[in-house]
């Protein structure tokens, strides 16, 4: 996958912008509060359907504006596509190669592409929901399905929750209606064991390779998934039966709780450094390697199932790494393409950078 084009009118700092981007690695070089990240925000948008740090759209539209606009053209083994997403007031409207999209779900796997900023550190420093939070997005971007079953989990979970939350304050609610719902959840909850597990496999080999190289066999990574159901080789109709009894067989304990204690809400996914919780024990630059690793291993089973790699956004965090790490990264590139951001650039200059000069909202090539 390559981007060849980036453009955005009234977005963030940018009134509006074309860049053009080369295979290879490419640098967007320029001082603090530019305009580098709000770039690779506008092309991570066409990933994961959404801003990895607005929490609103509306916090997109560039100051005293009514709307912004923003559209991709990339390569992929199709051949070239284009994608736009715009929102004027509260109207958004998605295209691919012209053709109107239903919703965000509609976009998510056809332009992928990886990111990694300098927050992913989370992802091993923080609680259960970083890590789930990494694969969701992760697991979307291969099998665009997971992101239906999920929603509807989601939408399954809240109402079980409302009728929990009515026990626990002694008011009156339907019996039926929990266990209809509990149903439900087991439902949607087996296909997303399913493809939680299934990642979580593919994933496996290649961090654990990734970790050992940029470590010089030093540190070994391993990613454990801790679900609510006992571990076993099971059909999907077995994977729901198996969470039936999870939503049904505690009811005493989540009515006094008043929300739902179990599920795929509540999984757990451990990375191991040297056979060691890493959210514990691991240094910080075990845990940024474990991140780079985790990273680098998302891309490659994004290559093994669509024969295709993403394009990789590092923000901020090259910079972060030791000379080592960072040489593995750079020098390992081959096919593939990146985008960096970075108040630097000599070292870059060495590996024929694109380089592209960041100014106030402005893009030029150098
Ligand atoms: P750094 O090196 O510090 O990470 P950067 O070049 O990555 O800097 P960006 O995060 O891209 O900087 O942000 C650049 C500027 O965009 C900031 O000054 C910010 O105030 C501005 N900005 C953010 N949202 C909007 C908006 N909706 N309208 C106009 N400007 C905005
Ligand atoms: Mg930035």
């Amino acid at each position: 996958m390559i981007i060849k084009k980036f453009s955005a009118v009234n977005f963030r700092n940018i009134g509006r912008c074309e860049i053009a981007f080369e295979k290879g690695l490419n640098l967007l070089h320029g001082k603090n509060a530019q305009g580098k990240t709000n770039a690779l925000e506008g092309i991570y948008i066409f990933s994961r359907g959404r801003s990895f740090r607005a929490r609103e759209d509306r916090e997109l539209i560039r100051f005293g504006e009514e709307g912004f606009r923003l559209s991709i053209e990339y390569e992929d083994g199709s051949g070239d596509n284009s994608l736009e997403y715009s929102m004027l007031g509260r109207e958004r409207l998605r295209k691919k190669n012209g053709y109107k999209l239903k919703g965000p779900s509609e976009m998510i796997g056809s332009f992928r592409s990886v990111l990694f900023y300098p927050d992913n550190l989370e992802i091993v420093k923080g609680g259960p929901e970083e890590r789930r939070g990494f694969i969701n997005v992760a697991i979307s971007q291969c099998y665009p399905s997971y992101i239906k079953y999920y929603s509807d989990y989601k939408k399954a979970l809240e109402n079980r929750n409302c009728l929990l939350r009515a026990a626990a304050k002694g008011l009156w609610f339907s019996e039926d209606e929990l266990i209809s719902w509990s149903h439900s959840m087991a439902e949607y909850a087996s296909y997303i064991y399913l493809m939680r597990e299934e990642y979580i496999r593919s994933i496996s080999p290649f961090a654990q390779r990734i970790m050992k190289e940029i470590s010089e066999g030093e540190e070994s990574l391993t990613i454990e998934y801790f679900p609510d159901i006992p571990e076993g080789n099971y059909t999907r109709e077995q994977v729901r039966d198996e969470y039936i009894k999870v939503f049904t067989s505690s009811l005493d304990r989540e009515r006094a709780a008043g929300v739902s204690l179990f599920g795929p809400h509540r999984d757990d996914i451990k990375l191991g450094v040297n056979g060691k919780d890493s959210r514990l024990f691991a240094s910080q630059g075990q845990q940024r390697s474990c991140v780079l690793a985790l990273k680098l291993a998302e891309g490659e089973v994004i290559h093994s199932l669509t024969g295709d790699y993403p394009v990789y956004l590092f923000d901020d965090v090259l910079s972060e790494l030791d000379d080592r790490r960072r040489r593995y990264v750079l020098s390992g590139l081959g096919e593939r393409q990146i985008i960096i951001t970075s108040c630097e650039s000599e070292e870059y200059r060495q590996y024929g950078a694109n380089i592209i000069e960041v100014a106030d909202g402005a893009y030029s090539q150098e």
